[in-house]
This record gives structure tokens, sequence and C-alpha cells, in this order.
């Protein structure tokens, strides 16, 4: 069959069921497997043996069936679940460093990646600088002899810069290191590892599940590197074992089957609600604009058919004002006044008191970050026009 593109006919390409010819893949709900010979068991232990499980925390066969199904979304040889996004975060880094080394990080990530970075990672005696990782050149020179990971996130979050992947990872081959991305604001619309990410990493609790009941991660990357993750003597997946629960891997898979069409339809309504922001005069933040400063490289490295993406964000100038039109479009029944994202109803917070909170205050207003950003996943309203209308009410209505 020709190789396609398309991360979701690659995932819909895969041919996975169940014991009994069940369409889903049965759920392995058990935390040990047994062996006819003890030879196997030893030899799995040394990773000798493919396709035999000796204990959940390091393979389930129902995280398998997910892992694959990330691997063809992202395009990579292999993947593992973890479960929240942060511990596929902070288990990918640490397996890649070592007291004494550095990490080159953009400055505009979430506040909970910021924090790992900023504040805990300092203890293990490992160095991070943060830069605009939209100025290429501020990113070869933070780079050192000892550096071994340059972070970022595909559309970074609050403040919607797009990364330019194929750059950035022409920078970390020059230096022989790794560029991991986070691809949470954009699964689909973006394949990081098709532009050279060497690992990609994923909260499933947004998009992919995209129903807003459970917290989950994935680590997508090479063979190697997924292998080393897991491995028993020293891989940081095994070892801090945030593995994912099978019940909660079978119902994600289920959902991802659904996430192209999802993204189309957050994509189209938060294109259709940012045309609007613009017209109304308000100051509004969206990729898909031509006037927003990733527009270009956005178009470059896109998969055009999915669209721009669901987040967009306004800036009311001041916390006060955020938060009145924030409690005003809850009233209104526009969506949640809540933290996270990719959820069906749209979701709205303001990032600097929120997601983003972690920030220290000087650096928010360093990075550019409003105290007056409200941050939205828009929803999957099948009557944006209508969610609009309720908008506009709360801010024609809203007292200045
Ligand atoms: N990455 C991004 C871009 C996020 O927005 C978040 C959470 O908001 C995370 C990672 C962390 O994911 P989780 O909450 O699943 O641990």
């Amino acid at each position: 069959m020709k190789k396609t593109n398309d991360p979701s006919t690659r995932i819909f390409d895969l041919l996975q069921f169940g014991e009994y010819g069940d369409v889903n893949p049965s759920i392995t709900d058990s935390a040990t497997y047994t062996f006819m010979q003890a030879i196997t068991m030893s030899e799995t232990f040394a990773g000798q043996q493919e396709g035999c499980y000796l204990y959940s925390r390091h393979w389930n066969p129902t995280n398998k069936y997910l892992a694959d199904a990330l691997a063809a979304l992202e395009g990579t040889e292999s993947a593992w679940v973890t479960a929240s996004g942060m511990a596929a975060i902070t288990c990918a880094i640490l397996q890649l460093v070592k007291s004494g080394d550095h990490i080159v990080c953009a400055m505009t990530i979430y506040g909970g990646t910021f924090a790992f970075l900023y504040n805990y990672i300092k203890k293990f005696n490992i160095d991070v600088t943060f830069v605009d990782i939209r100025k290429l050149d501020d990113v070869s020179k933070a780079i050192r002899p000892n550096t071994k990971i340059i972070y970022t996130e595909s559309m970074t979050n609050p403040l919607l810069q797009i990364s330019d992947i194929p750059e950035l990872a022409k920078i970390a081959n020059e230096h022989g290191i790794k560029l991991m991305v986070d691809n949470t604001f954009t699964p689909m619309m973006i394949s990081p590892a098709r532009h050279g990410a060497h690992i990609v990493v994923h909260s499933m609790t947004k998009f992919i599940n995209g129903k807003n009941d459970c917290v989950a991660g994935a680590i997508c990357g090479d063979k190697e590197f997924i292998d080393a993750l897991c491995d028993v003597n020293n891989g940081t997946a095994m070892l801090l074992g945030p593995s994912l629960e099978p019940l909660r891997s079978s119902s994600i898979l289920k959902n991802l089957h659904t996430l192209h069409i999802r993204m189309k339809q957050h994509s189209k309504n938060a294109m259709y609600l940012a045309g609007k922001f613009k017209e109304y005069g308000a100051k509004i933040i969206y990729p898909g604009l031509p006037e927003h400063k990733g527009h270009e490289v956005m178009k470059k490295i896109m998969n055009p058919e999915f669209g721009f993406g669901a987040m967009i964000a306004i800036d009311m100038g001041t916390a006060a004002r955020a938060s009145r039109l924030m409690e005003a479009m809850e009233l209104e029944g526009v969506g949640y006044l809540a933290v996270s994202l990719g959820y069906f109803k749209t979701l709205f917070s303001n990032s600097g008191k929120s997601t983003s909170s972690e920030v220290p205050e000087e650096i928010q207003r360093e990075m550019g970050l409003s105290e007056g950003l409200i941050r939205f996943s828009v929803g999957l309203d099948n009557d944006i026009d209508r969610s609009w209308e309720k908008i506009k009410h709360c801010l024609d209505t809203m007292e200045n």
C-alpha cells in the first residue's frame, strides 16, 4: 500500500481487533502475566522477547494498541502512553539529561512545563535557557557544548506562537541534540516528526481524548528511544512508573478515531470566531489570520485540511475586564470558565491567572502575556454564529 502523509489515514489503516474478532481491541485487565516457560520470562525481562508482556507498568497490550495508534498519528516508529501529559513531558526530558546538562526551551510554554524546567529540574543540576523560539539566531546562540535538548510546543501556550519545526530540527541536528515538541494544541494539523522533530509529546487530556473525562499523555519517537524509556534498569518511564490505566487507554483509542473530524470542526469554528472578533475590533490572536506573525510558518508546516486549530486568544487589557467578560459568557451559555482545552464545548480562562500563573509576572510581561488575555478553546458548536451572537451580546453589555 502507498505510504501516506495523512495522519488520519495512517490511524484508519491500522488493523487492531480483539481476542474474539471484536472490532475494538480487547482490554487487558491484568497487572501481571504468566509464562509457560521460565526462560521466556527471563528473556522478556532482558528485552529479548517481542510480543510478550511481563508487568503492566512496563507494557500492557491495551496500552500498546493506543501507543501504536499514536505512533501512526505522529508518523514515528514507536510510542508509549502515560498517566498524564506532564508525565510524558517529564519522563521524556529526564531520559535525555543528566546532572550538568543544559536545555534550550521556548519561553512561552504551558505553565506546568515551565515550572518543571524553571524550578524543579534545578535540583538535578540541570540548567535551562529560555528563548523566544521564533528567533532562530537566539536559539542557536543559546546552545552550549552540554546542551541536550531544544524544547518547544508546535503552537505555544498561551500566546499561540508557531515553532518553525524544520528550522529548529536543522539547528538540533547541527549540534547532534534532540528537538522535542509538545504537539498538544495541534494534533493532525501539524506532524512535528515529519519536519524533523525527534520526540513528540502530548497531553492526551486535550484534543486526542476530547471528552475531558481523564488525564493522559503520550511520548512518540523512534524505537530506540521508546525502548530506552521502558528499559527495566534505566528507563525513566519504567522506573518512575506513570503508566496509563488500560481501561482508559481503551476509551481514548476509540476517541482518537474521531479526532480528524473534530479537529476540522474546531478549526472551522475558531476561524469564524477569530474573524468576528477582528471585525468587532477586539485584540485577537489566531494563527489563521494573515496578520498573525506565525501565519506563514504555520502554512508551511501544516496539514491544511485540518485548519489552523481551535485555540484563539483575545486581550481584554486588564484582568478585571477579562473576568467580567468570562463570567458573562458563562452565564450566557457560550461555554465554561475552565482551564484545559480540546473539549466539545468552548472553554475559556485568563491564562496569566490560571494555566500560566506558574510563570513569574515579570516573565509574563517579558514574553508579551497581557494580564487581560483570555484563551479560548473553541468547541464543536453546530451553530457557531449563534455562539458569536452570545459573545457579542456579552461584549456589548459589558461596562468598561
Ligand atoms: N502540554 C500542554 C500544551 C498543556 O496545555 C498541558 C496542560 O494544560 C500539558 C502539556 C499537561 O498535560 P496534563 O494536564 O495532561 O498533565
